[in-house]
């Protein structure tokens, strides 16, 4: 039964189906999906007049490929084209219940609407998520979060009502105002950005509050970024509140695609009748083989008012060659998102994820936070890193810290960095999407 406590999986009849049944399933939302978007969607109806494809030729999920891919930018020009909303919205706006709009860097944000009925499955697929981590009915629940136009945790709120659980909003409220809460109430589960995850887990210490003893957090799930993925990010949170921290797969345009298991066995499962996924070769965009690396391409088979049909996700991901000893038959990656198509770094030749060099530095524990540079020095590429250490370093042991850091990422990255300390507190915290980047080179050979 979903949401009961004697089930490990909130959706079993899903969560552990046969492959075939999996696939009959995903079979009979593509076709359904494919024809919503055809009838009306004036977007699509040109977008697939132009690739010389009717609805009838897909029949099956093979037929997936015959489908055009859709880019951001796709959706961009769209809705500057038909202000506001864009000409993919298949019924009006008023028949619509839900906008959120994507943290976009460049441009206007992205408006993205939902029905009733889209937004009603987006939050029980999220509370799946939830529940595979081991959210019950009887924890009570503080999304650390302002709850503004970014879809982020405004699902993950709605979920927990769904699963039952008590539910404490923190929209407004200051750092330490949230601090205060989680020693006041028997808060077991918190839900935020990793990066935020820290940065109160470092003000509660500096205030003299050891979340481990004073709050009884059991659980905390991270999306905004990839982080809570990366082993050094996951080990800090764990430690900061002595829960166990779980990665949450999402976008504003997908909805909650993927999770990790209360198993922490290094798979994200992928909720792969609500999104169904495709792992393409970079270069060639045929399917990769099991153990394959690509981008992930994927296909909402549900959500009616934008439907994304064939989406560039720009994630590169692994897709999983074993099992998870928790028995979802889902489709799996092997570990999380690896690494953005747009972060992917040329640097005197070698290919440089900013995620790995995060990675490395978060496995020393001197790192308070830090900022990557990508510049060119009298025409050569250099990475610097600059980090803002934590205040117990002392200054005497600054250039053996920085040899020892210089050479783990050298030995990480396969190139060298230089490494630089700044002053404590010089760097900016940040609790949304982290700009912890900069690239500062002007024409950047990708
Ligand atoms: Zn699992």
């Amino acid at each position: 039964m979903a949401g009961s406590n004697v089930s490990r999986y909130y959706d079993p009849e899903i969560e552990t189906a046969s492959r075939d049944a999996l696939k009959n399933l995903q079979e009979k939302k593509l076709w359904a999906i494919v024809r919503h978007a055809w009838n009306h969607s004036p977007f699509y109806r040109k977008k697939f007049e132009e690739a010389n494809l009717t609805p009838d030729k897909i029949r099956s999920l093979e037929d997936i490929s015959r489908l055009p891919f859709l880019v951001k930018e796709d959706l961009r020009k769209d809705q500057e084209a038909f202000p506001p909303w864009g000409s993919m919205l298949t019924l009006a706006a008023e028949e619509c219940q839900r906008i959120h709009m994507t943290s976009g860097t460049t441009g206007r944000p992205i408006k993205i609407l939902d029905t009733p009925e889209d937004w009603s499955r987006f939050c029980h697929i999220y509370g799946r998520n939830l529940y595979a981590y081991g959210i019950r009915k009887t924890d009570m629940v503080m999304p650390a979060f302002s709850f503004g136009p970014w879809i982020g945790f405004w699902a993950g709120f709605y979920a927990c009502q769904e699963i039952g659980c008590l539910l404490f909003a923190s929209g407004g409220m200051k750092t330490e105002q949230r601090i205060d809460a989680l020693v006041t109430y028997p808060i077991t589960v918190i839900g935020c950005t990793p990066s935020y995850a820290i940065h109160m887990a470092d003000v509660a210490k500096n205030n003299g509050i050891d979340l481990t003893q004073k709050a009884r957090i059991r659980i905390s799930w991270h999306t905004g970024k990839a982080g809570a993925a990366i082993p050094g990010v996951r080990q800090k949170i764990e430690e900061g509140y002595g829960c166990k921290a779980f990665d949450f797969l999402g976008s504003t345009e997908i909805g909650p695609w993927g999770f990790n298991c209360e198993f922490q066995s290094g798979l994200t499962h992928v909720n792969e009748d609500w999104a169904y996924p495709e792992v393409l070769d970079l270069n060639t965009d045929e399917p990769v083989k099991p153990g394959g690396i690509g981008e992930l391409v994927l296909t909402n088979l549900e959500r009616k008012a934008n439907p994304f049909l064939r989406y560039r996700s720009r994630d590169i991901v692994q897709a999983a060659d074993r099992k998870c000893p928790c028995g979802r038959t889902l489709f799996a990656l092997e570990g999380s998102v690896l690494g953005r198509l747009d972060d992917m770094k040329k640097v005197r030749g070698v290919i440089v994820y900013p995620s790995k060099i995060e990675e490395i530095l978060r496995t020393f524990t001197e790192v308070d936070e830090f900022r990557v540079v990508f510049k060119r020095v009298e025409g050569l590429d250099e990475i610097l890193v600059q980090v803002d250490p934590v205040p117990q370093l002392e200054r005497g042991s600054y250039d053996e810290f920085r040899r020892r850091m210089g050479k783990a990422l050298q030995i990480g990255l396969g190139i060298r960095a230089s490494v630089e300390l700044v002053e404590h507190g010089a760097l900016p915290r940040w609790d949304h999407k982290a700009k912890r980047v900069v690239d500062e080179r002007k024409d950047v050979p990708f």
